[in-house]
């Protein structure tokens, strides 16, 4: 299972950085896993790494001279292993500044990027709200323009690092269309609950806006192309989650192909068994199916993210729902060491199961890709 045998360079490195984090963050990552507010160790060991760097263009103190979406999904197949707070605060850089970076303007370019690369501020992106969620054109959140001013009211719901974030690109109507803005933490009318517990702990928060100003120059990009930014981001990031869902699959099997080979019944290794070793071939089959479908889709990306909507969608699809049968089948082998609770594969197990609903729902993904299907058959 070494990645690094099929990348050349600059990705071999990257993956080769990852892991560095990687190892630095284990000693500590059940704690910061269970911890459902800002772990700062974790936070202060992505922060010494510098790998945020690839989540804004070279212009504005990134790695790369535009989000690589291919470096990103290594990177958080990496982390992911060993840390899903980790990943998640790696992964929402990108996933909270993507729109300034693709149309902010100047000012804010200069403003904020430099500071996600750094990781000295971190980034969050409000779109769900409590009653709209894969249905995102009905939300209520609402923003006007008023003496030269910006007024934004509304809720939003499980918004991850919110309370921690320093901004948050928010999507709004205005009038009948559909608005981002970029929100700073710091201004008034904004107020933060701490969102439910879920089964695998994640930072996540609901948010109010009442009659929060801001200046009218907080549009990211033009009234109206809201939606473009929503779905650019989803292009790139979805990837990315099945980058994750890649890591996940990969530590899942490692436990499992472990206690296996040690542990023997009826007088030899479970791995032995025959029903044992297909659950562990056809994870690795999984495995390596999914990887190789990510990393293709995350190389079409590199030319042209924007255009692949539905193709990032099929990579996570496909790689979140492999990622629960592998760490099912993983947790099944392993008998009762499997569902200790606080073992690593318990962990990943709980882990698995959000990456089916965030960033679009399996069944609301299979739509959009059968409509592409329905397009591409003439
Ligand atoms: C860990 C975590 C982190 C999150 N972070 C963020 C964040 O940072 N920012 C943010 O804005 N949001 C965030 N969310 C919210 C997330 O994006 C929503 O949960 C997701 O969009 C699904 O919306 P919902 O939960 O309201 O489910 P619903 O929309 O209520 O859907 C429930 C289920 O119904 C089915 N379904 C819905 N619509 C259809 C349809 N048209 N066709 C077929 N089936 C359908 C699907 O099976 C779906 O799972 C996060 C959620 C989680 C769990």
């Amino acid at each position: 299972m070494e990645t690094g045998r099929i990348l050349e360079e600059p990705y071999s490195s990257l993956v080769a950085e990852a892991k560095d984090l990687a190892e630095l963050v284990e000693p500590f990552s059940f704690v910061a896993d269970e911890s459902s507010v800002l772990h700062e160790p974790t936070l202060a060991a992505l922060r010494g790494s510098s790998l945020c760097e690839l989540m804004v263009p070279a212009h504005f103190g990134g790695r790369f001279k535009v989000v690589d979406p291919l470096a990103v999904c290594l990177v958080r197949q990496t982390l992911m292993k060993s840390s899903s707070h980790l990943d998640s605060l790696f992964a929402l850089q990108g996933i909270g500044s993507y729109a300034i970076s693709r149309a902010g303007s100047d000012e804010q370019c200069r403003k904020w990027l430099p500071k996600v690369a750094s990781c000295e501020s971190l980034a969050a992106l409000a779109l769900t709200e409590p009653i709209a969620g894969s249905d995102l054109k009905g939300i209520q959140t609402t923003v006007f323009e008023k003496n030269d001013e910006l007024v934004l009211n509304g809720s939003k719901s499980f918004i991850s690092n919110a309370g921690f974030a320093d901004f948050y690109a928010t999507l709004a109507r205005e009038d009948d269309l559909y608005s981002m803005i970029l929100v700073p933490a710091d201004v008034e009318g904004i107020s933060i609950q701490q969102s439910e517990e879920i089964i695998a702990p994640h930072v996540l928060g609901e948010i109010e806006f009442n009659n929060v100003l801001l200046p009218s120059t907080s549009r990211i990009g033009e009234k109206g192309d809201g939606f473009r930014h929503v779905l650019a981001t989803l292009s790139v990031f979805r990837i990315s989650v099945a980058g994750a869902a890649v890591g996940l699959m990969e530590g899942a099997l490692e436990e499992a192909v472990r206690h296996t080979r040690e542990r023997h019944q009826f007088g030899k290794p479970l791995a032995k068994h025959g029903p044992v070793a297909t659950l562990l071939a056809d994870s690795w089959s999984d495995l390596e199916a999914a990887r190789m479908l990510t990393y293709h889709t995350a190389s079409l990306a590199r030319e042209n993210p924007e255009e692949i909507l539905d193709l990032s969608s099929l990579a996570k699809l496909n790689a979140t729902e492999a990622a629960t049968r592998v760490v099912d089948r993983c947790v099944q082998s392993m008998g009762r060491w499997g569902l200790i609770k606080g073992s690593k594969i318990e962990k990943y197990y709980r882990q698995a199961r959000p990456m089916r609903v965030y960033e679009g729902a399996s069944e609301v993904l299979r739509l959009g890709i059968a409509s592409r299907l329905l397009r591409e058959i003439t």
